[in-house]
């Protein structure tokens, strides 16, 4: 069994519809794929990009209307493939495979508070603050110290504080560290990083510090292994078909976090559909080789059952507690 916390698959059927659908398609992640590889929860993030990254054909809309388009996907394709929303942690107890609606990129609200409670209405479990860019909310992680250090703006320690009222978890992948902080003191529930890996490990900012993989695991959150290239390694590829992600690095950060932070902060966010290069392992059905790899190096079964699916749905449904 498997929960995987994020990947970009709605976003690569808005942006590239030829490349298939939910039922069948040339990605990492369709009905399939997550059947064979028992995945019982796959996240959806409803992704909303900004800036030079809005393809030409979507250049008019706001980034609400972007949001409800990836919403009306999500609902169409879960639909047409059939599977199921999870709607309460308790849904995932059958050990079917259900979709998991997640968003990430707050400027979507367009910072407007109330919009979250829409969101809690479509069964939006986690709410990523950022992506790349600074918003009405945040800013990103950043090789500038400036701008790694901001925190959150006071619309995005209402978001936080709304998100804990309404159950949303609150996502810090891609935060900057100040906002992470912010985060972290602000929430009234758990604090998740939904696809990031270890920076002791690949010193890049997209990554979480031991301090903060240490905050996560106290506030009762986890962090989602990242499979991306750049996260998991230094190695300079020619290009980004060429990167590599490899077991033996994912091995790596696991161990690190592990021994860092704990058992209960391990968790899985492939980030499957938004990365790019040769990846051993390209979609869920092939994620027993990170396991068998991971109890090569003596991390009990106990621990990888945690990793697996445990730890997300202990966040899950702490959410719902909260
Ligand atoms: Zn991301």
């Amino acid at each position: 069994m498997l929960i995987d916390l994020h990947c970009d698959t709605i976003y690569s059927l808005w942006n590239d519809p030829e490349k298939g659908s939910l039922l069948s398609s040339s990605l990492s992640v369709d009905r399939k794929k997550l059947i064979d590889g028992g995945v019982l929860g796959q996240c959806f993030a409803l992704f909303v990009p900004m800036h030079e990254h809005v393809p030409e054909k979507h250049i008019e809309k706001t980034p609400w209307e972007i949001l409800e388009e990836l919403h009306d996907i999500f609902i169409r394709e879960t639909a047409a493939a059939g599977i199921p929303q999870m709607r309460k942690a308790a849904d995932l107890e059958n050990g079917s495979l259900h979709a998991i609606l997640t968003t990430e990129e707050g400027a979507s609200i367009e910072g407007d508070i109330s919009r979250l409670s829409t969101l809690r209405d479509w069964g939006v479990k986690i709410f990523g603050l950022t992506w790349n860019y600074e918003n009405e909310l945040g800013y990103p992680n950043s090789s500038d110290p400036m701008v790694m250090a901001e925190g959150l703006k006071e619309k995005g320690i209402e978001a936080v504080e709304e998100c804990g009222r309404l159950g949303i978890i609150v996502d810090v992948s891609h935060l900057s560290d100040g906002g992470f902080m912010d985060a972290v003191r602000f929430a009234h529930g758990p604090v998740i990083a939904t696809h990031s890996d270890a920076r002791a490990v690949t010193d890049v900012s997209r990554n979480l510090a031991d301090e903060e993989l240490r905050l996560l695991a106290d506030r009762g959150g986890v962090t989602g292994l990242n499979l991306c290239p750049a996260f998991l390694h230094d190695e300079k590829a020619l290009s980004e078909d060429d990167a590599e992600s490899n077991i033996s690095d994912m091995v790596r950060h696991v161990m690190h976090i592990y021994r860092t932070a704990g058992e209960d902060v391990l968790a899985i966010g492939t980030d499957f559909d938004g990365i790019y290069g040769r990846l051993e392992i390209p979609s869920s059905d092939k994620l027993f080789l990170l396991r068998d790899a991971l109890g090569k190096e003596g991390i009990p079964e106990s621990v990888l059952d945690k990793m697996w699916y445990g730890n997300a749905l202990r966040v899950f449904r702490d959410a719902e507690r909260s």
